[in-house]
């Protein structure tokens, strides 16, 4: 059985890729979940030539058994790229990306509505570091160019942004970036491989909270780095010198979730468009912030860019207080409370992203919501935030 990226489609490739051949002509469908630390050598020669390549097979625990590299491989074809690297978690995928390229006195410039523990990671630690870092503004493009600096090592992008779901144009922001030798980033979370492929625009390396869409069930913790060929050394390095390692559990968990990515995607995609057109029309709401709608600043670069939408998207209600907001999301029945998001289950939060911003400032007076639209039913989950907005009004 043999998956070929540039002819078979996703759903083949979904139910296909990450299935290493086993010993035996009698095999079972998914690769087993192989636990270990320590690895035994037949000889002394075939240690010393795995000194040579510790990252090639098995070598020692911490560096991942068959199980993750199933995953790693599913992940890198997903992505067009090279190598991939599993990680414990999605910040951690976000700390090995940059690791890996930066040091002391060097520069990063990171999008102004990247996710909020990426700022803390260069403004609380990096920084520590003697690394500088420089917001820009989502929508900045080939502009960033005004941005670099003799010590500027890499560009963080994510795109749509979290939280207020800007979307910047990859593709020119990495055309600069490449003329002056600058590595980018993309924190691909959001879009997936299946709905956007950060490589083929230009990007280094691309990351992913596969604790989302991947795994699915929010059920585990997950990190993947897609790094170029180029790309895939330093990440590595990084990966192995700060002692990540993704648990062979877990990283069943997420080969597990990629068998059904695509329809589960596909429902989230769907929903989240019913819920948001509906939310569109409620008189309480003043922007939906979904960046598959005609009506968001930034929907030409997404029918440009991306192949679909996933569930996730923002609505900007009128202000109120919050008894008010209380007695709306308290008593949501379908929608939880809690942060992490594409799961099958739908969440809600009321984030603030004034205080985020420090390059493009958030002015938007009223309140934000940050839906997560599950695999229930649409209507049903309709049915819910319209008692909520009932609640919200009888609290004022
Ligand atoms: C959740 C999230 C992360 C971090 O992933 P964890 O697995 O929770 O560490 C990174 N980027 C985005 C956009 C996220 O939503």
């Amino acid at each position: 059985m043999s998956i070929d990226t540039a002819r078979d489609g996703i759903g083949t490739q979904l139910a296909h890729l990450g299935r290493p051949a086993q010993a035996g002509a009698r095999t079972v469908v998914n690769p087993p979940v192989m636990r270990a630390s320590t690895v035994l050598f037949p000889s002394v020669a075939d240690m010393e030539a795995d000194a040579a390549t510790p990252y090639d097979g098995l070598h020692y625990g911490r560096q991942g058994t068959q199980t993750t590299f199933a995953l790693e491989e599913a992940a890198a074809a997903l992505d067009g790229a090279y190598r991939a690297i599993a990680l414990p978690s999605g910040l951690a995928a976000i700390s090995v990306a940059v690791l890996g390229y930066l040091a002391a006195g060097d520069h990063m410039l990171v999008v102004d509505s990247a996710y909020g523990p990426t700022r803390r990671l260069a403004d609380l630690f990096l920084k520590r570091f003697g690394v500088e870092t420089t917001y820009y503004a989502p929508g900045v493009g080939a502009g960033i160019a005004e941005l670099f600096r003799p010590n500027t090592k890499v560009i963080y992008t994510e795109s749509p942004g979290s939280l207020t779901f800007e979307l910047s144009d990859i593709a020119a922001i990495t055309a600069v970036a490449k003329a002056r030798g600058i590595a980018t980033v993309m924190d691909n979370t959001w879009a997936t491989p299946l709905f956007f492929k950060p490589l083929d625009h230009g990007v280094d390396i691309a990351i992913q909270a596969a604790t989302k869409y991947v795994v699915g069930h929010s059920d585990a913790m997950m990190g993947l780095v897609s790094c170029t060929r180029a790309a895939w050394p330093k990440a590595r390095e990084a990966a192995g010198l700060l002692g990540y390692h993704a648990g062979p559990d877990e990283c069943a968990l997420a080969l597990r979730g990629l068998r059904t990515m695509e329809i589960r995607l596909r429902r989230h995609q769907d929903s989240a468009l019913i819920v948001a057109d509906w939310l569109a029309a409620r008189p309480e709401v003043r922007r939906v912030l979904h960046p598959a709608r005609p009506d968001h600043p930034d929907h030409a670069l997404f029918t440009r860019d991306f192949l679909g939408s996933s569930g996730l998207f923002g609505v900007v209600i009128d202000p109120v207080t919050k008894p008010q907001l209380a007695a709306m999301l308290d008593g949501l029945r379908l929608f939880g409370m809690g942060y992490s998001w594409g799961g099958f289950e739908s969440l809600i939060i009321a984030p603030n992203p004034h205080k985020l911003r420090t390059a493009s400032p958030w002015t938007e007076p009223g309140q934000l919501l940050r839906l997560h639209i599950g695999l229930e039913d649409p209507a049903d989950l309709i049915a819910d935030l319209d008692a909520g907005f009932a609640r919200l009004h009888a609290a004022a």
